[in-house]
């Protein structure tokens, strides 16, 4: 069979193969389809458990992709969507609204702060909400009377979704989307400004170039799929500062640090300054439904608010604000209310702290860091990804190293034991 190399024939005999039942007509995520080792074929999920089709267990280090902050199955939100699938799954949302969107959109904008970030459009992906904030951006100019504004700034390290507006704002160098560099619109890629001379460079093409730019884009606190390095809230701070001083738009991207992964509901919070905009995903449904926003304050809102047709936002996703994702969603929130989740992360930031502080000695580790629910190994380079993917999965825990990378995101909910689990074994695997 192509692809079946030596590292995965083991794996061939106890998971369905790429000619089993359904995997011969699937295409998946971010691999060489050719070469990829066969992917594990998952039966279900508990708390912070993967169990799998033939019944090994899994420890779960990155809460599917930073989703699931409450472990999975959480039956408050399985009630909450139980209960919505019976009275209403969907509803168009042009000319219609409802209950759950409404009491989602109306809890947002009390969590983001009352009077700031307060006009909530819902989309179905990450991807999709930073699309939407961009276009907010440009237009906003454009609703305004002031044109040739259709520039954003981004930044290198950054990742912000794979679809076209948002890959070209995504740092290409990172690996995701040089191929197709080409293809998108140019975007201003520069160095976060960290220091005095990455705020001086900012500041130069600012002062050159700010008729042309519309918005400065950021993942707070934490560059996540792009290598996940973490920057100084006096950061955010800069940003603010010099997106007033040239009067352009600031979107946060909080769509991995949103609801609770820094230690703050919101990473802005810790930086004390609040983004013209800001896109949520991942968590906010506790990772049970696809569902997204983006949130704009009342300055973004104003510029749409016209009598001219034209000055509308043209987006309207078939299954924005779907009704199911929007129970999941406030469901998570309740959680989040009565439930001691920023506690927890407190917790888990000490415990990776100490637990993967063994790391640092080992050969061939750059750097451990920790911020909030994330914790993090950089090495000096992974000679084979796919092999130490494996190692871990033979160890009985879900880590998934990129680039130089290893790192664990877990849920809120996780146990001390099973997060010792999961420390002890990245340094054990990495020694
Ligand atoms: N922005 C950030 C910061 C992300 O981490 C991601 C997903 N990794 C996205 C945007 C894109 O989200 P989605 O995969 O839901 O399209």
């Amino acid at each position: 069979m192509p692809g079946n190399t030596s590292e995965n024939k083991g794996l061939a005999k106890i998971i369905p193969t790429r000619s089993g039942p359904g995997l011969e007509h699937l295409w998946l995520p971010y691999a060489q389809m050719k070469t990829m080792p066969l992917p594990l074929s998952v039966k279900a999920t508990h708390g912070c458990r993967i169990i799998l089709a033939d019944g090994r267990e899994l420890i779960d280090g990155i809460a599917s992709w930073w989703t699931a902050c409450h472990g999975y199955n959480h039956s408050h939100i399985r009630e909450a969507v139980e209960h919505q699938l019976a009275t209403m799954p969907h509803v168009m949302f042009g000319g219609l609204v409802h209950e759950q969107a409404l009491t989602l959109a109306r809890r947002l904008a009390g969590l983001l702060g009352p009077g700031k970030l307060d006009r909530v459009f819902f989309s179905e992906s990450g991807s999709v909400a930073v699309e939407v904030a961009l276009k907010m951006a440009l237009q906003y100019w454009c609703n305004r009377g002031i044109f040739g504004r259709d520039r954003i700034i981004a930044f290198k390290g950054g990742y912000h979704g794979d679809t076209s507006g948002a890959m070209a704002i995504s740092d290409a160098e990172g690996g995701f989307h040089g191929t197709l560099s080409g293809a998108l619109p140019q975007q201003i890629i520069i160095d976060l400004p960290v220091d005095e001379a990455s705020t001086a460079a900012l500041e130069t093409v600012l002062a050159q170039h700010s008729e042309h730019i519309a918005a400065i884009i950021v993942e707070p606190l934490v560059q996540g799929a792009g290598g996940m390095r973490f920057h100084d809230a006096q950061v955010l701070q800069t940003l603010r500062t010099l997106a007033d001083r040239y009067g352009l738009l600031l979107i946060f991207d909080e769509i991995f640090t949103g609801f609770g992964r820094t230690g703050t509901m919101f990473a802005f919070e810790q930086a004390t300054v609040v983004p013209d905009i800001i896109t949520l995903s991942k968590a906010l449904t506790g990772g049970t439904l696809p569902l997204a926003a983006t949130v704009a304050r009342r300055n973004v809102f104003d510029a749409f608010w016209s009598d001219d047709a034209a000055k509308a936002l043209m987006h309207g996703p078939t299954f924005m604000a779907n009704a199911l994702g929007c129970a999941a969603a406030n469901a998570s929130l309740d959680l989040f209310a009565r439930e001691p989740r920023l506690g927890q992360v407190a917790k888990i930031e000490a415990l990776l702290r100490a637990g993967l502080e063994p790391c640092r000695k080992l050969a061939g580790v750059k750097e451990v860091r920790v911020k909030g629910g994330i914790g993090v190994v950089e090495l000096d380079r992974i000679e084979n990804i796919n092999k130490l993917r494996q190692r871990f999965i033979d160890e009985g825990v879900f880590v998934r190293p990129f680039g130089s990378i290893v790192y664990l995101t877990p849920a809120f909910t996780i146990a001390e034991e099973d997060l010792a689990r999961l420390t002890s074994t990245v340094a054990r695997v990495l020694a």
